[in-house]
């Protein structure tokens, strides 16, 4: 098993056996992130993953695999054809799996045809991770994200119309001083237009590796404060309207963790917020962590 560089994976993926079928971001342009910085990115040899695969099985032969996922940043970018052949090994090496899911930014799922989405979700491919971090078009812009708002809202449509599952991340705080607001409420718009089956907001950790931080450093970006942050939240839920939607707010970044479904679970969330404001009950600097 060769896994090159630092691997990432979302963390409802944290049991799954991680497969790299790609190497780093293919963008690789967002001024906060620093995950795949060092690497250039590349599709890997198709041969090579097979490989991975066979030798994984080989030493977990006793094991039930239940959920396999493909990294690295944006793996959806790779060919369909080739993407159906991955599949297709998979399935052949672990017919047991119940999930497979994969990396995509939101460019690769409008890269690809509604029937080449339909093969692939035939083939197995059932879930994909879209990192939004934004609703805000601004924000989006100023993040260097490489999508709109109404991009990332037609992908998830897109691949909801194809039978899959999206799972959507945003990042609170992402806005800074400037513009919690929009984000937040740009944020909300994008949820109840795009409906995902999952959303999960994570909070800013910046590090000093990146471009925000020299954005800091030289005052053109203010970070939010832990209470800051939770108003954002607070905005962002309750202009949220998508029935059924999953949403998670208990990543190690976050200063409360909340948890809840659309829109039944609003008014307990933000009765949650209310009193982690009111107690101060954030979660310390030092524990959070990306
Ligand atoms: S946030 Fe996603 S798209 Fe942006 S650089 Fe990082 S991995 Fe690539």
């Amino acid at each position: 098993m060769r896994y090159e560089g630092s691997v990432y994976r979302p963390p409802s993926e944290a049991g799954s056996l991680i497969i790299q079928l790609t190497i780093g971001c293919a963008r690789n342009a967002c001024t906060f992130c620093s995950m795949f910085k060092d690497k250039k990115f590349r599709v890997r040899k198709l041969d090579d993953v097979v490989r991975d695969l066979e030798e994984v099985r080989r030493y977990y032969r006793d094991y039930y695999i239940r959920r396999i996922f493909f990294a690295d940043g944006d793996a959806l970018i790779v060919k369909t054809k080739d993407l159906l052949y991955i599949l297709e090994e998979t399935k052949r090496l672990y017919p047991e799996v119940e999930r497979i899911s994969i990396y995509g930014a939101p460019k690769d799922v409008l890269m690809k045809t509604d029937e080449e989405l339909k093969t692939l979700r035939e083939a197995g491919l059932e879930m994909v991770y879209i990192g939004a971090e934004s609703g805000d078009d601004e924000v989006l812009r100023r993040v260097k994200k490489n999508a709109t708002h109404d991009e990332i809202v037609e992908a998830c449509l897109k691949l909801k119309k194809a039978g899959m599952v999206t799972s959507l991340t945003l990042i609170s705080g992402l806005g800074g001083k400037e513009r919690y607001k929009e984000h937040a409420l740009e944020s909300a718009r994008l949820v109840s237009e795009a409906k995902p089956e999952y959303v999960g907001l994570l909070t800013l950790l910046v590090e000093r590796t990146v471009p925000l931080y020299q954005e800091i450093k030289n005052g053109t970006f203010q970070m939010l404060g832990p209470a800051e942050i939770l108003e954002e939240t607070k905005i962002f839920i309750e202009n949220t309207d998508a029935e059924g939607t999953v949403f998670r707010s208990n990543h190690a970044s976050n200063y409360v963790s909340l948890a809840g479904t659309f829109n039944r679970d609003k008014a307990e969330m933000l009765e949650k917020i209310k009193w982690a404001e009111k107690n101060s009950a954030f979660k310390p600097e030092y524990f959070r962590a990306l």
